[in-house]
Protein backbone atom coordinates (compact mmCIF):
# COMPACT_ATOMS: atom_id res chain seq x y z
CA UNK A 1 0.00 0.00 0.00
CA UNK A 2 2.42 2.11 -0.19
CA UNK A 3 3.53 5.66 2.40
CA UNK A 4 1.66 7.62 4.01
CA UNK A 5 2.56 11.33 4.07
CA UNK A 6 -0.42 12.59 6.52
CA UNK A 7 1.17 11.87 9.83
CA UNK A 8 1.89 14.87 12.16
CA UNK A 9 2.35 15.49 15.53
CA UNK A 10 0.10 17.41 17.55
CA UNK A 11 0.82 20.24 19.74
CA UNK A 12 -1.77 20.33 21.98
CA UNK A 13 -1.50 16.73 22.99
CA UNK A 14 2.04 16.14 21.68
CA UNK A 15 0.53 12.78 20.00
CA UNK A 16 1.79 11.20 16.77
CA UNK A 17 -2.16 11.54 14.35
CA UNK A 18 -3.07 10.87 11.17
CA UNK A 19 -4.40 14.24 9.26
CA UNK A 20 -5.56 12.84 6.10
CA UNK A 21 -9.06 12.22 7.34
CA UNK A 22 -11.61 14.81 7.76
CA UNK A 23 -12.06 14.02 11.48
CA UNK A 24 -8.32 15.50 12.83
CA UNK A 25 -9.34 13.33 15.69
CA UNK A 26 -10.41 13.77 19.34
CA UNK A 27 -7.99 15.21 21.68
CA UNK A 28 -6.87 14.99 25.33
CA UNK A 29 -6.38 18.56 24.77
CA UNK A 30 -9.69 19.75 24.22
CA UNK A 31 -11.44 19.10 20.32
CA UNK A 32 -9.49 17.79 17.94
CA UNK A 33 -5.93 17.36 17.41
CA UNK A 34 -3.87 20.79 15.89
CA UNK A 35 -1.22 19.87 13.37
CA UNK A 36 -0.44 23.82 12.03
CA UNK A 37 2.90 24.04 13.83
CA UNK A 38 4.17 20.33 12.91
CA UNK A 39 5.71 18.99 9.79
CA UNK A 40 4.53 15.86 7.82
CA UNK A 41 6.27 12.53 8.51
CA UNK A 42 6.27 9.62 5.94
CA UNK A 43 4.68 5.95 7.38
CA UNK A 44 4.91 2.97 5.91
CA UNK A 45 1.45 0.83 5.77
CA UNK A 46 0.50 -2.63 5.12
CA UNK A 47 -3.02 -3.98 4.19
CA UNK A 48 -3.46 -5.45 7.58
CA UNK A 49 -2.70 -8.95 6.21
CA UNK A 50 0.69 -9.15 7.35
CA UNK A 51 3.29 -6.61 9.17
CA UNK A 52 5.00 -4.14 7.19
CA UNK A 53 7.86 -2.01 8.11
CA UNK A 54 9.25 1.65 7.47
CA UNK A 55 12.24 -0.32 6.55
CA UNK A 56 11.94 -2.35 3.36
CA UNK A 57 9.56 -5.39 3.44
CA UNK A 58 10.88 -8.91 3.97
CA UNK A 59 13.86 -7.20 6.12
CA UNK A 60 14.40 -8.16 9.24
CA UNK A 61 15.99 -5.53 11.22
CA UNK A 62 17.32 -5.76 14.95
CA UNK A 63 15.40 -2.85 16.88
CA UNK A 64 12.11 -2.73 14.90
CA UNK A 65 8.99 -3.15 16.90
CA UNK A 66 5.34 -4.12 15.68
CA UNK A 67 2.13 -4.12 17.31
CA UNK A 68 1.23 -0.06 16.31
CA UNK A 69 -2.08 0.85 15.05
CA UNK A 70 -4.17 3.60 13.93
CA UNK A 71 -7.39 4.68 16.24
CA UNK A 72 -9.98 5.45 14.21
CA UNK A 73 -12.02 7.19 17.26
CA UNK A 74 -8.88 9.77 18.10
CA UNK A 75 -6.78 9.42 14.63
CA UNK A 76 -3.29 8.34 17.48
CA UNK A 77 -0.78 5.84 16.62
CA UNK A 78 -1.27 3.69 20.07
CA UNK A 79 0.47 0.63 20.86
CA UNK A 80 -1.88 -2.84 20.79
CA UNK A 81 0.32 -5.05 22.32
CA UNK A 82 -0.28 -3.46 25.99
CA UNK A 83 -4.41 -3.87 26.72
CA UNK A 84 -4.92 -0.34 28.78
CA UNK A 85 -4.91 1.98 26.28
CA UNK A 86 -7.11 5.19 27.19
CA UNK A 87 -8.65 6.89 23.90
CA UNK A 88 -9.41 11.02 24.35
CA UNK A 89 -12.58 10.43 22.29
CA UNK A 90 -14.39 8.68 24.88
CA UNK A 91 -11.83 7.53 27.53
CA UNK A 92 -12.56 3.95 26.50
CA UNK A 93 -9.98 2.06 25.03
CA UNK A 94 -8.78 3.02 21.24
CA UNK A 95 -10.11 1.22 17.93
CA UNK A 96 -7.30 -0.18 15.53
CA UNK A 97 -10.51 -1.79 13.24
CA UNK A 98 -9.03 -1.22 9.44
CA UNK A 99 -6.14 0.03 11.04
CA UNK A 100 -3.12 -1.58 8.77
CA UNK A 101 -0.19 -3.08 10.64
CA UNK A 102 2.95 -0.20 11.39
CA UNK A 103 6.29 -1.12 12.57
CA UNK A 104 8.44 1.74 14.32
CA UNK A 105 12.29 2.17 14.25
CA UNK A 106 13.42 2.01 17.73
CA UNK A 107 16.09 4.42 18.23
CA UNK A 108 19.14 3.26 17.70
CA UNK A 109 20.17 5.41 15.02
CA UNK A 110 19.30 9.14 14.81
CA UNK A 111 20.49 10.12 11.84
CA UNK A 112 17.58 8.33 10.36
CA UNK A 113 15.04 10.59 11.41
CA UNK A 114 13.41 12.62 14.50
CA UNK A 115 13.91 10.47 17.74
CA UNK A 116 12.38 11.32 21.01
CA UNK A 117 9.12 9.91 20.30
CA UNK A 118 7.75 7.71 23.03
CA UNK A 119 5.10 5.00 24.21
CA UNK A 120 2.83 6.97 27.21
CA UNK A 121 2.53 4.25 29.38
CA UNK A 122 -0.89 5.48 30.54
CA UNK A 123 -2.69 5.93 27.36
CA UNK A 124 -0.30 3.94 24.87
CA UNK A 125 -0.11 6.76 22.28
CA UNK A 126 2.94 7.40 20.27
CA UNK A 127 3.63 10.86 21.66
CA UNK A 128 6.60 13.45 20.77
CA UNK A 129 8.77 14.49 24.46
CA UNK A 130 11.05 16.51 22.79
CA UNK A 131 9.34 19.56 24.27
CA UNK A 132 8.75 21.04 27.55
CA UNK A 133 5.31 19.73 28.18
CA UNK A 134 5.05 15.76 27.62
CA UNK A 135 1.34 17.08 26.53
CA UNK A 136 -2.30 16.18 27.51
CA UNK A 137 -3.31 12.37 28.27
CA UNK A 138 -6.49 11.33 28.28
CA UNK A 139 -5.75 9.38 31.32
CA UNK A 140 -5.28 12.84 33.37
CA UNK A 141 -1.93 15.15 33.55
CA UNK A 142 0.62 14.99 30.82
CA UNK A 143 1.89 11.96 29.04
CA UNK A 144 3.95 9.52 30.89
CA UNK A 145 7.20 7.68 29.36
CA UNK A 146 8.46 6.64 32.35
CA UNK A 147 11.74 6.43 30.35
CA UNK A 148 10.84 3.31 28.02
CA UNK A 149 12.61 3.19 24.51
CA UNK A 150 12.51 6.00 21.91
CA UNK A 151 10.92 5.75 18.83
CA UNK A 152 11.93 7.44 15.52
CA UNK A 153 9.30 8.69 13.09
CA UNK A 154 10.79 9.27 9.73
CA UNK A 155 9.73 12.33 8.27
CA UNK A 156 11.06 13.02 3.89
CA UNK A 157 13.41 10.25 2.80
CA UNK A 158 15.04 8.67 0.05
CA UNK A 159 14.86 5.08 0.60
CA UNK A 160 16.81 2.59 -1.92
CA UNK A 161 17.50 -1.77 -1.87
CA UNK A 162 18.85 -4.14 -4.49
CA UNK A 163 15.86 -6.71 -3.26
CA UNK A 164 17.12 -10.16 -2.69
CA UNK A 165 19.75 -11.18 -3.95
CA UNK A 166 21.08 -14.89 -4.89
CA UNK A 167 24.89 -15.04 -6.90
CA UNK A 168 25.23 -16.37 -9.78
CA UNK A 169 28.31 -18.68 -11.25
CA UNK A 170 27.51 -21.64 -9.23
CA UNK A 171 28.50 -19.24 -6.07
CA UNK A 172 25.81 -19.81 -3.23
CA UNK A 173 25.70 -16.68 -1.63
CA UNK A 174 22.20 -14.69 -1.46
CA UNK A 175 21.89 -11.88 0.62
CA UNK A 176 19.86 -7.71 0.31
CA UNK A 177 21.37 -4.20 1.32
CA UNK A 178 19.64 -1.38 1.36
CA UNK A 179 19.85 2.22 3.24
CA UNK A 180 18.25 5.66 3.38
CA UNK A 181 19.04 9.71 3.43
CA UNK A 182 17.40 12.48 5.05
CA UNK A 183 16.84 15.97 3.69
CA UNK A 184 19.76 16.74 7.11
CA UNK A 185 22.48 14.38 5.40
CA UNK A 186 21.42 11.91 7.88
CA UNK A 187 22.30 8.35 6.47
CA UNK A 188 21.85 4.41 6.84
CA UNK A 189 22.92 2.10 4.99
CA UNK A 190 22.83 -1.95 5.79
CA UNK A 191 22.45 -5.59 4.80
CA UNK A 192 22.89 -9.14 5.24
CA UNK A 193 24.41 -12.07 3.31
CA UNK A 194 24.77 -15.68 3.92
CA UNK A 195 27.13 -18.17 2.22
CA UNK A 196 25.36 -21.40 1.18
CA UNK A 197 29.13 -22.87 0.45
CA UNK A 198 32.33 -24.87 2.59
CA UNK A 199 34.58 -22.47 1.71
CA UNK A 200 34.46 -18.93 3.35
CA UNK A 201 33.60 -15.98 0.83
CA UNK A 202 34.37 -12.27 1.12
CA UNK A 203 31.21 -10.23 -0.45
CA UNK A 204 31.95 -6.52 -1.43
CA UNK A 205 28.99 -4.39 -1.78
CA UNK A 206 28.24 -1.47 -3.41
CA UNK A 207 25.32 1.26 -4.13
CA UNK A 208 25.10 4.69 -5.73
CA UNK A 209 22.64 7.14 -5.81
CA UNK A 210 22.67 9.96 -8.83
CA UNK A 211 21.23 12.97 -8.11
CA UNK A 212 19.49 14.87 -10.94
CA UNK A 213 23.08 17.63 -11.52
CA UNK A 214 25.29 14.42 -11.75
CA UNK A 215 26.66 13.93 -8.43
CA UNK A 216 26.70 10.24 -7.16
CA UNK A 217 26.87 9.32 -3.42
CA UNK A 218 28.43 5.70 -2.87
CA UNK A 219 27.90 3.34 -0.22
CA UNK A 220 30.31 0.38 -0.04
CA UNK A 221 31.16 -2.23 2.59
CA UNK A 222 33.07 -5.64 2.30
CA UNK A 223 31.69 -8.56 4.76
CA UNK A 224 33.34 -11.89 5.56
CA UNK A 225 31.61 -15.07 5.01
CA UNK A 226 32.99 -18.09 6.73
CA UNK A 227 32.71 -21.46 5.19
CA UNK A 228 31.10 -24.73 6.95
CA UNK A 229 31.88 -25.01 10.61
CA UNK A 230 32.61 -21.17 10.06
CA UNK A 231 30.01 -18.33 10.71
CA UNK A 232 28.12 -18.33 7.41
CA UNK A 233 26.03 -15.45 7.89
CA UNK A 234 26.99 -11.72 8.09
CA UNK A 235 25.25 -8.43 8.51
CA UNK A 236 26.13 -5.04 8.82
CA UNK A 237 24.49 -1.48 10.06
CA UNK A 238 26.26 1.89 9.31
CA UNK A 239 24.41 5.52 10.15
CA UNK A 240 25.50 9.05 9.97
CA UNK A 241 25.82 12.57 8.89
CA UNK A 242 27.24 14.09 6.06
CA UNK A 243 26.29 18.10 4.77
CA UNK A 244 26.88 17.16 1.37
CA UNK A 245 23.81 14.99 1.46
CA UNK A 246 21.89 17.72 2.73
CA UNK A 247 22.92 20.49 0.14
CA UNK A 248 22.09 18.22 -2.93
CA UNK A 249 19.12 17.27 -1.51
CA UNK A 250 16.92 19.32 -3.80
CA UNK A 251 18.62 17.77 -6.81
CA UNK A 252 18.26 14.05 -5.14
CA UNK A 253 14.44 14.47 -4.64
CA UNK A 254 14.43 15.58 -7.69
CA UNK A 255 15.58 12.36 -9.61
CA UNK A 256 17.17 9.72 -7.74
CA UNK A 257 18.80 7.44 -9.75
CA UNK A 258 20.11 4.11 -8.38
CA UNK A 259 22.97 1.46 -9.39
CA UNK A 260 24.68 -1.47 -7.12
CA UNK A 261 26.46 -4.42 -8.10
CA UNK A 262 27.85 -7.03 -5.10
CA UNK A 263 30.23 -10.14 -5.97
CA UNK A 264 32.26 -12.60 -3.92
CA UNK A 265 36.04 -11.85 -4.03
CA UNK A 266 35.74 -8.68 -5.56
CA UNK A 267 37.41 -5.54 -5.76
CA UNK A 268 35.31 -2.33 -4.99
CA UNK A 269 37.11 -1.00 -8.57
CA UNK A 270 35.36 -3.68 -10.40
CA UNK A 271 32.15 -3.14 -9.02
CA UNK A 272 32.46 0.52 -9.39
CA UNK A 273 33.32 -0.12 -13.05
CA UNK A 274 30.03 -1.99 -13.91
CA UNK A 275 27.79 0.65 -12.22
CA UNK A 276 29.52 3.56 -13.77
CA UNK A 277 28.49 2.54 -17.11
CA UNK A 278 24.54 1.60 -15.64
CA UNK A 279 24.60 5.27 -14.10
CA UNK A 280 25.84 7.36 -17.14
CA UNK A 281 27.44 11.20 -17.01
CA UNK A 282 28.77 12.14 -13.30
CA UNK A 283 29.57 15.21 -12.31
CA UNK A 284 31.31 14.45 -9.25
CA UNK A 285 31.24 11.35 -7.09
CA UNK A 286 31.31 11.46 -3.03
CA UNK A 287 31.99 8.42 -0.90
CA UNK A 288 29.52 8.52 1.86
CA UNK A 289 30.05 4.97 3.39
CA UNK A 290 33.72 4.13 1.92
CA UNK A 291 36.11 5.97 -0.03
CA UNK A 292 34.97 7.90 -3.07
CA UNK A 293 36.46 5.79 -6.55
CA UNK A 294 37.65 7.81 -9.66
ZN1 LIG B 1 -3.94 16.38 20.14
ZN1 LIG C 1 -8.01 6.45 20.20
ZN1 LIG D 1 -0.81 9.49 27.50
Amino acid sequence: MGNQISWRRCQKCEGFFFSGNQSQGACAGGGTHDASKGGFYEVSVGDGSKPVSIVPTGYTIPGTEGGWRWCKKCQGLFFTTNPSGVCPADHKAHDDSGSAHHELFVAHSYALGQALWRRCNKCQVLFYSGNKTQGVCPSGGSHDANANKPYIALYDYLRFDTGEIAFDNGVSITGAYYGYMRPTGGYWFGGHFHNGLPIPYDVSAMMAVKSSSGKVFTFTHKLSLGGWGGDQDGSWSISGTNPAIASAWDDLKKDDHVAWDAQANCDFGVLWSDIKSAIGTITEVIGIVGAALA
